[in-house]
This record gives C-alpha cells, sequence and structure tokens, in this order.
C-alpha cells in the first residue's frame, strides 16, 4: 500500500499543492514583516511593543506590514478577541497594510489572514509530505508518550519523541489505514532527519549568528483537530505571505532549529529573523519579565484607563526600541516619532527595561507642551469613557475649563504637573462650585480673629484687573496688619512683623481653594470671578465660626 493512499485516505478533498502555490503565494519582492498575535482578549505593553517594531521597520524600508491572525489553539481564543487587537493597535496608529481589519473581514491578497481559516491550506502541504514520506501520522496516546518519556529520564536521555522512540515511524500503511477505519485518534508528525549532536547556525538580526543543536524531533504538525500547530503554520504562513523578516518573541528563538528543518525539506527559502527579548521591569532590585499577573502596567488598557497620550507612549516606546532614540529626540525635540530611522540592530539583545518615570517624565513634558484647547478636547475624549462627572464639568463649562487648563500653559515654561489625564482633576476640581461642596480645607484654625481681618479686607478692596493691582491690594493688607511685603525683607527683620505676605497668601489659597498648594491663585480668582471669590471666602468665614 502506497504512501499516496494513505494520504488520499487522509486528505481526500485538498488541493494540489502547485495550485496553492499559484494561488496563494505572494508574488512582489519587497520587504514584508507582520504581526502574529494569538486573540485572547489580552493586549500586553510588549505586544504593542512588538506590532510597533514590525510596522516601524517595514514602514521605513518602503515595505509592508500584515497582521495574521493565530488562531489555531481554539482553547484560548475569546469573543471578539481579533476586534480587540485591530483596535488596541489603531490607538497606537498601527495600521496594517494586510490582514485582518475586523473580526470577520480582511484586506489584501495574500490570506485568509487567519489561521483557522487557511485548513485546507495546511493540510495540502502536510499531505504533499506524507506523501513523500517526511511526515506520518501518530497514533500514541498520553499513556504511551509517559511511558517513553520514563524510559528516556532513566536511560537520561533527551526527552521527546525522535528517532527509534518514534513508535510511529514504523507503522505499515496496513497499519494505519487499519487504525484510521477505527477511528483511532491520530496527530501527525513531521519526520526528522536531524542528526544527534549534530550543529547548525542559525542567524538572527539582534542576537547575531550562534550555533544550536539541529532539530531531532519528530514535532507534530497537525493536532488531532486537523488544525496544524505553531511551528508547521508558521513555515507555511511566512512562506506563502512572502515574510521577509520575521519579527517575533524570543521565546520563539529555541525553536528555531525546528523551523530551519522545515523550511528546508519544504524547499522554501528560510526567512530573515530578528527575535526581541521581552521588556523587563525591576522589582525591587530582581529584573523580571513585565508579568501579566504581577505588573498593572503590563496590560495596555491601564495606560488608557490613566489617560497617557498616545504620542507620548509612543515617544516612550520609540526610546525603549532603539538605544540612540533618546538622544535623538533631546536633540531634535520632535515628537513626530517616524523622522527617526529606527533599526533591528539597536534593539536590546537582552530586553529593555520598562522605566515608569521616564514614561511618566515623557508624558509630562508633552501634556505641558499642548495647547489648552488641544489638552481640553483631549480631556473630554478621556473623560467621556473614565470619569462622567469630569466629561459632565466639561461639556457644560467649555469656556471656563479652556481657561483653567490654560493656566500656566502656552508659555516658555509651562507647568508640568499632569502626567497622564486621570492626574487633571486632583489639581482642578476646586474650579468647579459642584465640586466644591464641603471642601476639606487644609488649613489649621488657630487665631479667628485675625483671619477674619484679612479676609474681610481682602473682599473690601477686592480688585483683579491686573496682577499687579491685585498684587498690590495684598500688600497693603500686609503692610496694615503688620505682615512684611516680601521674603527677604520678613528675613531681615523677623522681629518687626507679625508674618510674612506668605502667610497671607496661605490663607487666601485656602479660603479659596481649600487647599494649601496650587496653581496661580491670581489666575484662579481671575477665572472664578470677583463674585464667586467673595462667596467662597464668606463661605470659609462661616466654616470658621
Ligand atoms: N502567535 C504567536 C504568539 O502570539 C506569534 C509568534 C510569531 O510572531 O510568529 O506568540
Amino acid at each position: 500500500m502506497s504512501n499516496k493512499e494513505i494520504a488520499d485516505l487522509i486528505f481526500p478533498n485538498v488541493m494540489d499543492v502547485k495550485e496553492i502555490l499559484k494561488k496563494y503565494k505572494r508574488k512582489e519582492k519587497i520587504m514584508v514583516t507582520r504581526y502574529a498575535p494569538s486573540p485572547t482578549g489580552f493586549t500586553h505593553f510588549g505586544n504593542i511593543y512588538t506590532a510597533f517594531i514590525n510596522y516601524v521597520i517595514a514602514k521605513q524600508n518602503n515595505g509592508i506590514c500584515f497582521l495574521r491572525i493565530e488562531d489555531t489553539d481554539q482553547k484560548r481564543i475569546v469573543n471578539n478577541g481579533i476586534q480587540k487587537i485591530i483596535d488596541d493597535l489603531k490607538k497606537f496608529n498601527i495600521i496594517f497594510d494586510e490582514g485582518m481589519i475586523d473580526e470577520e473581514n480582511e484586506i489584501g491578497l495574500y490570506g485568509p489572514y487567519r489561521q483557522s481559516k487557511r485548513k485546507e491550506i495546511y493540510q495540502s502541504f502536510i499531505k504533499d509530505m506524507i506523501i513523500k514520506g517526511i511526515a506520518y501520522p501518530c497514533f500514541c496516546t498520553e499513556q504511551d508518550l509517559e511511558t517513553i518519556r520514563k524510559v528516556q529520564e532513566n536511560n537520561k536521555e533527551e526527552i521527546g519523541y525522535y528517532k527509534k522512540y518514534a513508535k510511529c515511524r514504523n507503522l505499515t500503511n496496513e497499519d494505519i489505514k487499519k487504525k484510521i477505519l477505527n477511528n483511532e485518534k491520530y496527530v501527525i508528525r513531521f519526520k526528522s532527519a536531524g542528526e544527534i549532536n549534530k550543529k547548525i547556525t542559525v542567524a538572527d538580526l539582534i542576537l547575531g549568528k550562534i550555533e544550536m543543536p539541529e532539530n531531532i524531533m519528530d514535532i507534530i504538525i497537525m493536532k488531532s483537530d486537523g488544525l496544524p500547530t505553531y511551528h508547521f503554520a508558521h513555515v507555511i504562513d511566512d512562506y506563502l505571505m512572502g515574510t521577509s523578516i520575521v519579527i517575533r518573541d524570543h521565546n520563539w528563538f529555541t525553536s528555531l532549529p525546528i523551523h530551519y528543518e522545515l523550511f528546508k525539506v519544504l524547499n522554501f527559502p528560510i526567512p530573515q529573523y530578528a527575535h526581541i527579548a521581552p521588556v523587563l521591569i525591576n522589582d525591587n532590585g530582581t529584573i523580571r519579565k513585565l508579568s501579566k499577573r504581577k505588573d498593572k502596567e503590563a496590560a495596555i488598557s491601564y495606560f488608557y484607563e490613566n489617560g497617557y497620550p498616545v504620542d507620548a507612549m509612543m515617544i516612550y516606546i520609540a526610546t525603549i526600541v532603539n538605544s540612540n532614540f533618546e538622544e535623538w529626540f533631546s536633540i531634535k525635540n520632535n515628537n513626530n516619532i517616524y523622522d527617526f530611522k529606527f533599526s533591528l540592530d539597536k534593539i536590546s539583545k537582552s530586553g529593555p527595561l520598562f522605566d515608569k518615570e521616564k514614561l511618566n517624565n515623557i508624558s509630562r513634558n508633552y501634556i505641558a507642551k499642548m495647547n489648552a484647547n488641544d489638552l481640553y478636547n483631549n480631556l473630554v475624549e478621556w473623560a467621556k469613557l473614565y470619569d462622567k462627572e469630569l466629561y459632565n464639568l466639561l461639556i457644560k463649562y467649555k469656556e471656563k475649563s479652556i481657561k483653567i487648563l490654560n493656566i500656566e500653559r502656552e508659555k516658555e515654561h509651562p507647568r508640568k504637573d499632569y502626567c497622564c489625564y486621570k492626574d487633571i482633576k486632583s489639581y482642578i476640581w476646586f474650579m468647579y462650585d459642584e465640586l466644591f461642596v464641603n471642601p476639606d480645607y487644609e488649613l489649621k484654625i488657630d487665631n479667628k480673629e485675625e483671619l477674619e481681618n484679612i479676609l474681610t479686607l481682602f473682599i473690601n478692596n477686592y480688585n483683579d484687573e491686573t496682577e499687579d493691582i491685585w498684587m498690590t491690594q495684598i500688600k497693603n493688607i500686609c503692610n496694615k496688619l503688620g505682615y512684611a511685603t516680601s521674603n527677604k525683607e520678613f528675613k531681615n527683620n523677623t522681629n518687626n512683623y507679625k508674618g510674612n505676605i506668605s502667610d497671607i497668601m496661605l490663607i487666601l489659597r485656602v479660603a479659596v481653594t481649600s487647599k494649601k498648594i496650587t496653581f496661580s491663585l491670581y489666575e484662579i480668582m481671575k477665572i472664578l470671578g470677583k463674585k464667586e471669590v467673595i462667596n467662597r471666602i464668606e463661605k470659609f468665614l462661616k466654616h470658621i465660626q
């Protein structure tokens, strides 16, 4: 009985490999990279990092980057997982030239771009391999594999399905036919020609040339559900889709000898590889991977919820992608990261360290440079999703809100209080009467009468026409009540004064905002207006009674 008969029995209806090559193989020769996630419903910070590298390398070399969905592990798939990946990447302006564009649809000539829809393509190649005698069905049960493993452990041999341990290699085609007709469960394995102790040299654009042991394992290429394993799908897809550089997580690096052997037996040219080390974090002195389980920052959603501007995130990501980016950025002061030429050989071999402080700084500077209108619009967009109360106020008091956001902004040295949109409310809430209901005044009241004197004088002479006039009124209060009008003056003649102008300012600030520290008090009062300032001071005076 021939291999062909077995192959026909297993795959009666698949296309001929030649037809597949004609129909599905990319024709044009250009740089092609790809991002190939599994739709698990969780976008890790490292996913954006990897996707960005694939995207930017293609973009900057006149190439294309496509999105392939790797959904062959049906257990890990979640509803709307594809849409989630696409939406998350879109937020970072990573938009692919080809591939899935939503849960169901795709663009591009070399699809399907979703592995579960490519079953027949993989099976055509597997059928061909069975005919050629380089793939075979394996009927071993869990139990059988366990027995093999025990023997190998006892003999201190390499664990796995290979050479003499690959029992199903020895089945005759008659045995195979009988088992299949008997409905026995099977997988398809690749028959490796690799030799124990032989080495191959693999090449990686980030890690360089490295010697590794040749693959000897008869790995599974098709699971019992008819879908391929990662290794096989990778080789078939990246060949047909014309991937010229496989840029992927460095977890896959140890599998490279398997992939080299598969490319070789299939007669496909080996693509270039670039394995990216994971993003790391310093956990109290221990350097480890940024972890979904341990670090809230591992979830990309964390950054949306907190409202980090996407462009600031991208600048940060650029700093960890290429070590020479930061210097370029500090010289050019250019927020368009695509003006910088990224390269694979400047990617960290051991993995970049995620540095929250650096991200916060970049983001702080980025927000500080926004004009008030843009900041307002961005804040509205964020608050709409994450803070309904703030959103309503921003919409109700648009003009006032823009003025608030413009305090100490749009100037050469703007304030840098906010590192993300979520921070903003804690700096500006008191500007809205709706939130200034029962403020928690940050002042210990020990001299009620003095406070009354100061505040009454202030109310009676209130004038905010210009900052100078306003300041003069406060200095007048100092003079009247025996406070120094400057720090210097106070320091030089402490005994002559009750206190200092900063004591008066503090009292005014707390009365009007409840807080000891705020941005410019003059601007706060100017925006609130005379009536509201006086209301607030009266409210404070009542509070201290
Ligand atoms: N689906 C694989 C993963 O999520 C992709 C690896 C690759 O890029 O080839 O790890």
